[in-house]
């Protein structure tokens, strides 16, 4: 391959097929970047230059030698690089030399997924094995997975245990009797791929490595973090954020790689059909997608192609795969699909086959985004945006084999963060990744990690310090929960609070969802989604089959579901209301108030719509469900009457207008703060009762707020004006997914007023230039 490789790849496929130039908005070229290698550090024994030796690594590039030196002299270190730029390294080498240097010296790895640790554990197996000065290491594998034997001969032999947050709280803090040998002997803690840790699930994690810090401090031990992340704006605050302690980053990243072409792509509308409202309908981004992987395979390209469910992606390899049925049968085996919930030897399988070329083509889901080590790929496609900055050079950085160049497309949804971000690229290609947003400080989070904390070991001054948690500790003694003795605060007896946490931000509890043609056990769904999500009749799709709900008991935590395929959506209609409880933050710009604000919202699931699955409505179905609370933050505005007629928005069209606004707005959200739609909610009221205004709220769907309101309050001029752009310059008459409908709006998509969105939001951007008060 050579040096343009990437750039020709696409101009072949856009001159060879018969797909409109046009909706290729945006290609550039990434230039490629020589490798910067040192010697290895002068502390660095033997054993371990040998053992790299043996796979063909001699020397370091230099933000693996930063990282590692800092750490193995005491240093917190957050090291973020490139995708393949060798991080593992960097922890590994200074635990390595901290093992030899003390047999008793243990390691924990925490990763955000299961896959990504097992596959950390299995290049460290290969690094190790037959090498005898680390035959007492035994890293090993505690996770949910771990049967029970193998648990306790880990926790007696094994000095690397290769874990997740989950099974820290739940599985080994719990019991930190058990563990104390492990915790006076604690060096290293590793937090792979940081970024991963947002909102609930950031907050919750940042709380459990306060409670391994302060054990292990306890016990004597004076654990070091390292931390590994994307590439990222400000990787030390963002890793002092999640351990409460001060970290130093290394970001100069000395890895080599080769010239990269991006590309950014927009289906065009579909002529006849017409969605919501009569909205015009996009191309899907995945049958897009599909064409352009069966382009890039007929090119000889090895190609992944990200797709953002799993039956997605199966549906993506079977589109590629009949094109090539008709332009080129040979290659029709080529195309394959790759998933989480395979078993494992079939994933191995399928791993090989991608790794050695026996596979072309392979539509994906995120499972390969992180972990599983593939190289030597020329393309990758990405149908749909990840979600975040991080996730979408992640996933590109799949693609280049060593030094070679490649190509990347982005495949817009239809969906107005991502044809914002192909309209503008420099959103996506020249911004630091996105602030990784959390709120260890969240009641609703810290004040039962505080009870955990505390039957772990009775809290003390400098407990209260690490947690930040004053205010905790008052509520927590009002509501007879934490008892002061001579030793500190401790749980009042009879406390049960580990089963109460869900780490990665559950509400409320489970239901389960069962197959009841065959007893099978399908998936969970937090208790306060269900009601939108596996309500009577919802279609709910598991590992690529799809199932119908035929009854929701809320009491009992089950939804009862059969096998079915029918060829439509579901999507829940309800009625929200919004009560603010108190309010900071409040800022006051002529006739706009933007203030933070706490909120009691009350959602009702009042039916569902029925869509065709080229998004045409069926029908809507009613539905008896109970009210569901939430005691959250919101960001909040309102706008004055008189300031909304000026602009053109009369009284009638207050309605539409503001929920064209609020939809768009929290389909931007993402843009400043690490989140997706599916996190918040919103409200729009042309007179709301506690403001007297027309008012618009955009809320955390977590209890206590997950700082995603506070993210947006915090960047709202940044966030509406994007929004306001996203609205404006969508070519879209009336409103479409690309702007002002939503795919969860709880109202049918009405009243929507694209125009006065456009009115509303340029008012508000207007504004707030005006001074405060
Ligand atoms: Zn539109
Ligand atoms: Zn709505």
């Amino acid at each position: 391959m050579h040096a343009d490789f990437g750039s020709e790849l696409l101009a072949r496929t856009l001159a060879g097929t018969p797909i409109d130039e046009s909706e290729l908005r945006h290609s550039t070229v990434l230039a490629a970047r020589e490798g910067n290698s040192v010697a290895w550090p002068d502390w660095v024994s033997r054993p371990i230059v040998n053992a790299f030796a043996a796979q063909g690594i001699t020397s370091l590039w230099k933000h693996q030698a930063d990282a590692a030196d800092l750490a193995f002299h005491g240093e917190n270190v957050a090291i973020s690089t490139g995708t393949a730029s060798g991080k593992s390294l960097a922890y590994q080498v200074p635990i390595l030399q901290s093992f030899l240097d003390d047999p008793l010296s243990c390691a924990l790895y925490l990763s955000p997924t299961k896959a990504l640790g097992a596959d950390q554990l299995r290049s460290l197996a290969v690094l190790l094995s037959g090498r005898s000065e680390f035959s007492h290491l035994q890293p090993c594998a505690y996770d949910g997975d771990t049967d029970p034997d193998l648990r306790q001969w880990a926790r007696s032999h094994s000095r690397w245990i290769f874990t997740n947050p989950d099974m820290c709280h739940i599985g080994i803090l719990s019991s930190p009797g058990r563990w104390h040998h492990f915790w006076r002997n604690l060096r290293f803690i590793v937090v792979d791929e940081s970024h991963h840790y947002r909102g609930v699930f950031g907050s919750h994690t940042a709380l459990v490595l306060r409670r391994i810090l302060r054990l292990a401090r306890a016990a004597g031990a004076n654990p070091v973090v390292i931390g590994a992340s994307a590439t990222m704006a400000d990787p030390a605050v963002a890793l002092s954020q999640l351990i409460g302690t001060p970290a130093t980053a290394v970001t100069d990243d000395g890895s080599p790689h080769g010239a990269r072409t991006v590309a950014l792509w927009e289906p065009d509308f579909l002529p006849e059909i017409t969605g919501e409202n009569g909205a015009p309908v996009r191309r899907s981004a995945g049958a897009d997608a599909a064409r352009l992987l069966a382009d890039f395979v007929i090119e000889g390209a090895r190609t992944l192609c990200f797709v953002r469910s799993r039956r997605g992606a199966e549906i993506t390899a079977r589109s590629a795969r009949a094109l090539l049925a008709e332009s080129a049968p040979d290659l029709v085996d080529r195309i394959g699909t790759y998933r989480a919930g395979y078993l494992a030897d079939d994933r191995r399988r399928l791993e090989r086959a991608i790794a050695d070329g026996e596979l072309l083509g392979v539509a994906t889901t995120n499972a390969l985004e992180l972990g599983v080590d593939i190289s030597g790929l020329d393309a990758v496609i990405i149908a749909g945006y990840p979600g975040t900055v991080a996730s979408f050079w992640q996933q590109a950085g799949r693609a280049g084999r060593r030094g070679e160049s490649s190509a990347v497309v982005l495949v817009a949804r239809d969906d107005p963060l991502d044809t914002y971000l192909v309209h503008h690229p420099e959103a996506l290609l020249d911004s630091p990744i996105e602030a990784t947003v959390i709120d260890p400080t969240n009641p609703a989070v810290l004040d039962a990690q505080l009870l955990c904390a505390a039957m772990e070991s009775p809290l003390r001054d400098d407990d209260i310090e690490l947690f930040d948690a004053r205010e905790a500790i008052d509520r927590l003694k009002a509501a007879g929960l934490l008892k002061k003795r001579a030793a500190g605060w401790y749980a009042a007896a009879g406390l049960e609070p580990y089963a109460d946490i869900d780490i990665r931000g559950g509400i409320g509890g489970q239901v389960l969802i069962v197959d009841t043609t065959t007893s099978q056990l399908l998936a969970t769904v937090d208790t306060g989604r269900a009601p939108s999500t596996v309500h009577a009749g919802a279609v709910h799709i598991h590992q690529g089959a799809s199932y119908v709900i035929d009854e929701l008991d809320l009491d009992e935590g089950l939804a009862l579901a059969h096998p079915e395929d029918p060829d439509w959506t579901t999507s829940a209609r309800k009625v929200t209301e919004v009560t603010i409880s108190s309010t900071a933050l409040v800022r006051r710009h002529a006739d706009l108030t933007l203030a933070l604000v706490d909120v009691d919202v009350t959602h009702q699931v009042i039916g569902y719509l029925r869509k065709s699955l080229t998004g045409e409505i069926l029908d809507s179905v009613p539905l008896d469900m109970p009210e569901h609370r939430l005691s959250t933050k919101a960001v909040m505005y309102t706008l004055t009457p008189e300031s909304l007629e000026a602009v053109g928005v009369s009284l009638g069209r207050f309605p539409g207008a503001l929920h064209a606004a609020e939809h768009a707005a929290i389909g931007m959200l993402g843009l400043v703060a690490t989140c997706d739609r599916w996190d918040i909610g919103g409200l729009s009221t042309n007179l709301h009762p506690d403001t007297g205004l027309p008012t618009v709220f955009v809320y955390d769907g977590y209890p206590g707020g997950a700082g995603f309101a506070a993210r947006g309050h915090e960047a709202f001029g940044e966030w509406i004006s994007a929004t306001r752009e996203a609205v404006t310059f969508c070519r879209c008459e009336r409103g479409c997914p690309s702007c002002v409908q939503s795919p969860k709006c709880g109202n049918g998509n009405e009243p929507l007023d694209k125009a006065g969105a456009i009115s509303v939001l340029g008012l508000i951007s207007r504004l707030l230039t005006e001074p405060a008060r």
